[in-house]
Parts: C-alpha cells; sequence; structure tokens
C-alpha cells in the first residue's frame, strides 16, 4: 500500500512528534499546561488511521467531557481533510462503559436494557434501605452513605472487597448496606453512574475470555487528562492495555483537579511502574499564554509541595502583563468586567480587539455566576453559560420569584400554579381544578378563588388547611411590603397618594424576602431534600436575597428581572462563555477573566479549614488552571466586600494573589467613574485581624495604595432601579437606555418616553431607565 503523506507532523516539535510517531507500545506525555498534549494525542489518532495502522473502531480513546470528545472527533477530521467516520469508541469513560455494560450486562446479572439511575433515583433507594436497617437518619443521613458508597465505586471495591478498615463506615453498617443496595439495584435492572465501570471491571478481571476479546479489538488505546482519573478508571484501562500494552496516556500533575471525587494523581506518578520500558515524553514549550501569563501560572504553582516540578518556556511575544484588580463588592466587579468586556471589542488599554467568543470568565463556584448573568443581561452583552442553566432559570428561583410575584401583585395567576403545591402541600389535581372553576366562576383572581374555596369547604382536610395557610401568609406578607396607615390631609398627598398614606414597613424588603421564603415552608423544603444539589440551591437562594440590597423593594426587583430577562439571547452570535474552573480544563481562551479571588472564596473555606496540605494545594492547582486557559490577557479580580444575606462581609484578597510575581503582574485603577483610590476599610480590619501587614501582598498593595485602592460604591449605583425623581427629557434629546442603547427622544407621553434608538428602532420606554446623553 502506498505510504500516505502525512503533513499533520510538520505541525510538531520534534517531541511531541517522537511520541506520535511510536506508536506502539506505552507512552506517558507528562507536561504542563498549553505544551500540546491534546494536539499530539489528536494527531496521534489521525496518525494511526493515516498508517492503516488501525481501522476507527479499533481506537479506544478516552477523554474527559462528551465536549472534550466531539472537538477531538473534529480536529481529528481536520488533520485528515476529511471527516473522521466512525469512531465509536471515542468518548468519555461513561459513555464507553455504558455500550460495552450492555452488550455483557448478564455477566453481572443484569439485563442489558437496564437503567441508569440519577443521583435522586440514587438516594430514594439508599433511604428506603436506611430506614429498613432503624438507622436514625438524622444522624446518618443517607446522603452520606451515597457519599461512601461513590467513593467506594470509585476505588473499584465491591461490597465483598471494601477492607475491614472501613467495617466502622456509617454506624457499623455501611458495607451491609452497600450489599443490599447492590442487590436491589440488580432487582430493578439499574445501576447507577459509579456501577459503570465498577462492573465492567468485575466482568474483565472474572472473564479472561472477555478481556481478550476486547485487549485485541482494541488495538490502541489513547487517553486524555490522565491525571483525574479514579483507581476504577485506572484499573480498567490497566486491564484492557495488558496485552498489546499499546497505551497513550497524557496529562498534567499540575492539573489535577478532581481529587474531592476521587481521583488519584497517583496513578499518571505509576504509570512507568505499571508498563516498564515506557517511553516518557516531557513537553517543555507551551504554545498557548504569553510569557507574563506562564510566569505567573508558574509561580503559583510553585507553591505545591506535592509535584513533580517542571518548567515551561515559550517564544510568544511578551504581551500584556497580568492584570491584577480590586473591587468594593462583587457587583462592582460584574459592573467593571462587564464594561471592560464592552471596551475590549473594540480594543482597549493597547489590547487587541476581541470578539465575544474569545472571551472567558471562570469562577471557582457557581453562586459567583449570577451577579455576572445579571449584569450582562442588564447591558445586553450576550453570554453563555457552560455546564448549567442560566441563574434565573434554574428552578429554586423561578420558584422563589414566584412567591415574591404573588406577594407584591396577588393577581399574578401564574405565580400562584406555580407555588401552589411547592412545596407540597397535599393540593392535587382535582383541588387545583376546584380552585381554577371557583375563581372562574367569581370572575376573581387564583388566590380569592382559593380563599372562596377554602371558606367553603370545598377542599378539605390536610390540603385545605395548607392553603389556608399559604393564602394567609400571601395576605400577611403583602401587608408587610407597606407600612402602618398614615392619616393626612388631602393636600398633603403629592403625586401619587398611595404612597403617600402608609409609614416604612417594620421590615426591610431583603428580611422580607427572608420571611416569605421561610414562612412558606420553601426554604425548609430545599433544607429537608438530601440530594446533591439541593446545597447548592439554598445557595442560590441565599444569592437571590443578597442580591435584593441592590433594589429599594420588591416590585424594583421584580421589574428589573423581567426587564433583563425580557433581553432574549439571540441564539447565534458570538458570546462571553461563563463556567467554573472545573469546567474549563483543557480549554483555551484569548482573555479570560478570574473572579473572586478572596480568601475562603478561593481557596475555598473549606481547603483553608482542612488540616493538611492537600485541599489547599488541590485548590492551587485550580489557580493554575485557570490561569493557563489564557492566550494573550488574563485579568485576576477580587472584591472587598460581599454580601451575605444582606449583609457586608469582608474579605480578605485571596493567598494566592501574593504568589503572584510582582514582575508580571500591573495593578489596575478602577477608573475615576468608580471613586477609585481609598483602600476599602474592610480590608484594613480583616489585614490587621490576620496580621498579614508584613505579607509581600499587603505591603505591595500598602506601596500602590493609591492605585490598588478598591472602588467604592458609586454614588448612583443602581441608575436603572433607584433613581426615583421622573427625569424631564426633551424632544431631539441624546439618551441611552440599558437595553436597547443610544437614541434620540421623539416623543413624551407621562412617564413614558418614546425614543427613536440607533439600532433597536422607536420603543416607548419609561423615563426612569433612560439617562440623558447630552453632556
Ligand atoms: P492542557 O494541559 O491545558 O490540556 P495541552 O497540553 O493539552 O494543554 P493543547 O491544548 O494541545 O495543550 O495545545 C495548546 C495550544 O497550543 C493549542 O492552541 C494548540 O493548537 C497549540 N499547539 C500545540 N502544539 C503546537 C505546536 N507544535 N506548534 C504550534 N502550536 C501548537
Ligand atoms: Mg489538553
Amino acid at each position: 500500500m502506498a505510504v500516505r503523506p502525512s503533513p499533520y507532523l510538520d505541525e510538531l516539535n520534534p517531541a511531541q512528534r517522537d511520541a506520535v510517531e511510536r506508536l506502539d507500545g506505552p507512552v506517558l506525555m507528562l507536561a504542563g499546561a498549553g505544551t500540546g498534549k491534546t494536539k499530539a494525542l489528536t494527531t496521534r489518532i489521525a496518525h494511526l488511521l493515516n498508517t492503516a495502522r488501525a481501522r476507527p473502531n479499533e481506537i479506544l480513546s478516552v477523554t474527559f467531557t462528551n465536549k472534550a470528545a466531539r472537538e477531538m472527533k473534529e480536529r481529528v477530521g481536520r488533520l485528515l481533510g476529511q471527516p473522521a467516520e466512525g469512531m465509536p469508541w471515542l468518548g468519555t469513560f461513561h459513555s464507553i462503559c455504558v455500550k460495552l455494560l450492555r452488550r455483557h450486562a448478564e455477566l453481572v446479572d443484569l439485563k442489558s436494557n437496564f437503567t441508569i439511575l440519577d443521583t435522586d433515583d440514587q438516594l430514594r433507594l439508599l433511604k428506603q434501605l436506611v430506614q429498613a436497617a432503624n438507622i436514625d437518619d438524622k444522624r446518618w443521613p443517607a446522603r452520606m452513605l451515597l457519599g461512601i458508597i461513590d467513593d467506594w465505586k470509585n476505588r473499584a471495591l465491591t461490597p465483598d472487597k471494601v477492607p475491614a478498615a472501613d467495617a466502622g463506615a456509617y454506624d457499623s453498617k455501611g458495607i451491609e448496606l452497600y450489599a443490599q443496595y447492590q442487590t436491589r439495584l440488580r432487582e430493578l435492572n439499574a445501576v447507577d453512574f459509579g456501577d459503570l465501570l465498577l462492573h465492567m471491571v468485575t466482568i474483565f478481571q472474572g472473564h479472561q475470555d472477555v478481556l481478550e476479546q476486547y485487549q485485541r479489538w482494541f488495538r490502541y488505546i489513547l487517553v486524555d487528562e490522565y491525571q483525574d482519573t479514579n483507581i476504577a478508571q485506572y484499573l480498567w484501562l490497566r486491564l484492557l492495555a495488558g496485552g498489546h500494552k499499546n497505551i497513550c496516556c497524557v496529562g498534567d500533575d499540575d492539573q489535577s483537579i478532581y481529587g474531592w471525587r476521587g481521583a488519584e494523581v497517583g496513578n499518571i506518578l505509576r504509570f512507568e511502574k505499571d508498563f516498564p520500558g515506557a517511553y516518557v515524553v516531557r513537553l517543555e514549550q507551551n504554545y498557548r499564554s504569553t510569557p507574563h501569563i506562564l510566569a505567573a501560572a508558574s509561580n503559583v504553582i510553585r507553591g505545591n509541595e506535592n509535584r513533580l516540578g517542571k518548567e515551561l518556556w515559550t517564544e510568544a511575544e511578551e504581551g500584556h502583563k497580568v492584570n491584577l484588580i480590586g473591587h468594593w463588592d462583587g457587583e462592582e466587579e460584574a459592573r467593571w468586567i462587564g464594561e471592560e468586556i464592552d471596551a475590549m471589542q473594540g480594543g482597549t488599554r493597547g489590547i487587541r480587539p476581541m470578539n465575544l467568543d474569545e472571551i472567558a470568565i471562570l469562577v471557582r463556584a457557581s453562586h459567583q455566576m449570577r451577579a455576572f448573568e445579571d449584569r450582562f443581561l442588564t447591558i445586553g452583552l450576550p453570554y453563555k453559560v457552560i455546564g448549567g442553566p442560566r441563574f434565573y432559570e434554574r428552578m429554586e428561583i423561578r420558584d422563589a420569584m414566584a412567591y415574591f410575584r404573588l406577594v407584591v401583585s396577588p393577581e399574578d395567576d401564574l405565580a400562584f400554579e406555580r407555588i401552589v403545591n411547592t412545596p407540597k402541600r397535599g393540593l392535587g389535581d382535582k383541588a387545583q381544578q376546584t380552585i381554577q372553576m371557583t375563581a372562574r366562576e367569581n370572575g376573581v383572581s387564583l388566590v380569592e378563588g382559593a380563599r372562596i374555596a377554602v371558606d367553603n369547604v370545598l377542599i378539605k382536610g390536610k390540603g385545605g388547611k395548607a392553603l389556608r395557610e399559604l393564602i394567609d401568609g400571601l395576605a400577611r406578607w403583602n401587608a408587610m411590603t407597606r407600612g402602618p396607615r398614615i392619616e393626612v390631609d388631602d393636600d398633603s398627598v403629592i403625586d401619587d397618594g398611595s404612597l403617600m398614606r402608609f409609614g416604612a414597613p417594620e421590615h426591610t424588603h431583603i428580611e422580607l424576602a427572608q420571611i416569605i421564603l421561610d414562612e412558606s415552608g420553601y426554604t425548609a423544603h430545599w433544607q429537608n431534600d438530601k440530594t446533591p444539589e439541593a446545597p447548592g440551591r439554598l445557595e442560590n437562594l441565599k444569592e437571590l436575597v443578597n442580591q435584593l440590597d441592590n433594589f429599594e423593594n420588591l416590585q424594583g426587583f421584580l421589574e428589573h428581572v423581567s426587564l433583563v430577562m425580557d433581553n432574549e439571547q439571540d441564539s447565534d452570535g458570538a458570546k462571553v462563555s461563563i463556567m467554573t474552573l472545573h469546567a474549563a480544563k483543557g480549554l483555551e481562551f484569548p482573555a479570560v477573566f478570574l473572579p473572586g479571588w478572596e480568601d475562603g472564596l478561593f481557596p475555598s473555606q473549606r481547603s483553608m479549614d482542612e488540616s493538611g496540605l492537600k485541599g489547599l494545594e488541590e485548590e492551587r492547582r485550580l489557580a493554575y488552571v485557570g490561569i493557563t486557559r489564557a492566550e494573550e490577557v488574563c485579568t485576576i479580580s477580587f472584591a472587598a466586600n460581599r454580601r451575605v444575606f444582606g449583609q457586608w462581609q469582608n474579605s480578605m484578597p485571596s493567598r494566592f494573589i501574593d504568589e503572584l510575581p510582582e514582575d508580571h503582574v500591573e495593578v489596575l485603577t478602577p477608573p475615576g467613574l468608580y471613586g477609585g483610590g481609598q483602600p476599602a476599610a474592610g480590608i484594613e480590619t480583616r489585614a490587621a485581624e490576620a496580621n498579614v501587614y508584613n505579607s509581600p501582598g499587603w505591603r505591595r498593595m500598602q506601596a500602590r495604595q493609591g492605585q490598588y485602592g478598591m472602588s467604592q460604591p458609586r454614588e448612583s449605583r443602581n441608575t436603572v432601579i433607584d433613581a426615583t425623581a421622573v427625569a424631564s427629557f426633551t424632544l431631539g434629546e441624546r439618551v441611552f437606555h440599558q437595553k436597547f442603547g443610544y437614541g434620540a427622544v421623539v416623543g413624551i407621553e407621562g412617564d413614558k418616553v418614546e425614543v427613536e434608538f440607533d439600532k433597536a428602532g422607536t420603543k416607548k420606554v419609561v423615563s426612569r431607565f433612560l439617562t440623558n446623553k447630552d453632556d
């Protein structure tokens, strides 16, 4: 057969090329971020195909996410100059194992049409078992058992293999319950996620013939992100590669960030022992980032004791230093980043003009996303959240908002329908139909209809009682939006009389929001929910309440949300990406924002409280992953204050900021607009407490106090929301609208202004959403 040209090899450096051309035998590529590991791995697949060493279905290649798998397939196609057809075994561990397990399910007493349980199902099942075993699930929550079992599965331990040392787990009943759980799963013809690998390892270990069949079939094995494999995945790979040993693994010990999910960085360090004579390639040239970015990342990761240690270099032009900027609070941080991104599209501060899809924001915790989403929706900056729904589309946020809507406007029937039986109040379809009918017959809102139905005992029993409580609650909360009625002479009433007849409410709207969520039983609903998602949902609810501080009342907040949510994001077109640091692994972007670098947030509080360095070192690796995603511009920021339940909490800049090398960092001044210049008092206090005045970071901060100072809250932080006075506009005046941009006034009608917008056409808008732009 004629040798086909392989032009793709010319794109590689000698070390990469070596790793690609050495097709047989074990190969380990152990190298830092951006050195072209994934590129080499992809090229290797292309080369295997191009040289006819293997057919597409004889190559097993494992990536970490489905997104990564899709990208790899595309890249192979590009290298070969034709679409990569039929690579059935290119995917994640789980997607590959599902396929294999369906073929051999009977070997572990399952049928091939087994179902895969999600975490909710898993927990329900475990709860039943825990109850049957008479275990006090207050002391021993089923969720805890779930964690223990997952951990055993990650370590490839079937119930009979759990070591004696673990016998005390879960009130000494852990192992027994694990065995029962596995039995139940079999009865249900079901598996959980961990089983997919565990069963395959069991099958390979117990059935030599099956194993050998696949050892022959998968002639070449390739694994990306090897540092994040767990023991079960490792064993599975080792078994499959055991015959021909044509296995190529690539990874970076400095990027091991899934230890909390059972990943063992030891797997990568053990490779040479497992596969004696392995060819080890070390790549040192980084092709992704500028020298400044690389230096910053290298300096941070140097703080870890447990690492192999490798140096990276680059030929790239020096480029921009890593930006560092402090903000007054999280909202200011989001506001600044929004404005910065806006400016970046046209080119700013020497940075070339960038498209939105060249820009990413990487957060440590997903609740940080809210501030950005909110801000971007307000200013109409297109964005996408990778790996999760947008904040206001989350179930718990929609539920909470429905309560708020109903309190503010009791006629909001849609909101009522959403929450009437959330949390469960024992109101089934029939009861809800009764409410609907009663409301229709009387020509009133659903809330009113419900009241009539309850008064006339049309809905009885537990449901009726719960409904009565809800209706009473809604009336009570509604009354709490106002203060006591004040008797006034008619002539003291200006403009809108209704507002003037009430004193200040007893509770702030932030307190009221909390009262609504608590008294309605909604908070408890999630507190009692033991699914792994529940804590995140509670965090999101907290974040929602936090955010109210930006508004004068619930009404203002609801208006804001409907305004921003109405701001439809067109589906095509470039968008800024928002995602967690964990989800960003393996990706790269020309410009990266890394917000929230504060002790307690990043590194996380939990990692700081932990004894030993393990957690903290994993956080530092996460910082390394974050910085090394950036190609040209990397901007790190922190806020001096974050609001928790409407209360200010001071925060210290992250200890990782101290680890950034001064020569490669440029401290940005928040623009005058932000009233920069003065350091936030909060930081000083905390700094004194923590005695950090001698830390290099603090000294640096002092030395540059003038520039480094945190932004102060703006005079009118929420021009959109709390501009109270109705501004007067004149015909022809230039104005700016948060959603529609710039335009000219063409008509005025009370508090509504007709504007001919430059881009959005002619629209009638409420005047307080407009600002004058003539000056
Ligand atoms: P990470 O550890 O973050 O996963 P990686 O080692 O997998 O990084 P890649 O994503 O493969 O790195 O490559 C980083 C960037 O460098 C990519 O844009 C890639 O196209 C480019 N690159 C890799 N090798 C070369 C090379 N030899 N010449 C030019 N560019 C290269
Ligand atoms: Mg990679």
